[in-house]
């Protein structure tokens, strides 16, 4: 039987490239997603790959959809925690609803996942959980307090339940990515965006796939000895 992956956010973006890359390694893949209807019946028309609509801020939405994902396909064995959002704006323009909206969603996203397919994984001692963190999680990077402190949250919790998981067979790793060439960074204004190219040392912005391939890998039994890392994936822009 194959293995059953969730990827949250996995209908667009890096999302999807971890989608196709899982489905392509074996696995059974159900793609999670927040409201873009449209792109999310174009994924799934393209790729075959089952979507299933929630927000992953809400830990009773995530409850009922890994109750009906498991129902159809099976229990969980790899979670990928990768929907994010940004809400950017200097610190003193911040608001309230700013940073409640990123850190309900970067952060306690992965409690409200994490904590419907730990009980399982714990039971049949086999389990991945990856969450996809961010440079900027690492560094800090001014406009994105919220943003920032979410993504170095997503690496607190991805060492304790390292710790945690061993026993259990189920390892727990982060992936931060530097910038990638997706919506999210294509929606910054083309002349920062040049900016951001020139602090990359290889000269480019990374592939949603760069991204997926470290996620197969992760995933994989091959990775069984790897658990509570972090893989920077970011052309060398940051060195941790
Ligand atoms: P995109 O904006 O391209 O896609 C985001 C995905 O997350 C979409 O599928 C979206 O769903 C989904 N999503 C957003 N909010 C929620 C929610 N509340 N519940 C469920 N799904 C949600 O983002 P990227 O592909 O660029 O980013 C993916 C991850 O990688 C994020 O965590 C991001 O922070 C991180 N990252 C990205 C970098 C980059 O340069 N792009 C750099 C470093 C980290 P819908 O389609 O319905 O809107």
């Amino acid at each position: 039987m194959a293995r059953v992956a969730v990827v949250t956010g996995g209908s667009r973006g890096i999302g999807a490239a971890i989608s196709i890359a899982l489905k392509a390694a074996g696995y059974s893949v159900a793609a999670n997603y927040a409201g873009n209807d449209e792109a999310a019946e174009a994924f799934k028309k393209e790729t075959g790959i089952p979507v299933y609509k929630w927000s992953v801020a809400d830990y009773d939405d995530c409850k009922a959809g890994i109750e009906k994902i498991e129902a159809d396909l099976g229990p969980v064995d790899v979670l990928v925690n990768n929907a994010g959002i940004t809400r950017d704006g200097m610190f003193h323009r911040m608001t309230p609803d700013m940073w409640k909206a990123v850190i309900d969603t970067n952060l306690t996203g992965l409690f409200n996942m994490t904590h419907q397919v730990w009980p399982g994984m714990r039971e049949r001692k086999f389990g991945r959980v990856i969450n996809i963190s961010s440079i900027n999680g690492q560094k800090g990077q001014a406009g994105q307090a919220n943003y920032s402190a979410a993504k170095a949250g997503d690496l607190g919790f991805t060492k304790a339940l390292a710790q945690e998981g061993a026993r259990a067979g189920i390892t727990v790793n982060a992936i931060c990515p530097g910038y990638i060439g997706t919506d999210m960074v294509m929606a910054v204004p083309e002349k920062v965006r040049e900016q951001i190219i020139a602090q990359i040392p290889v000269g480019r912005l990374g592939e949603p796939d760069e991204i997926a391939r470290c996620v197969a890998f992760l995933a994989s039994d091959d990775a069984g000895f790897i658990t509570g890392s972090t893989i920077s994936a970011n052309g060398g822009q940051f060195m941790s």
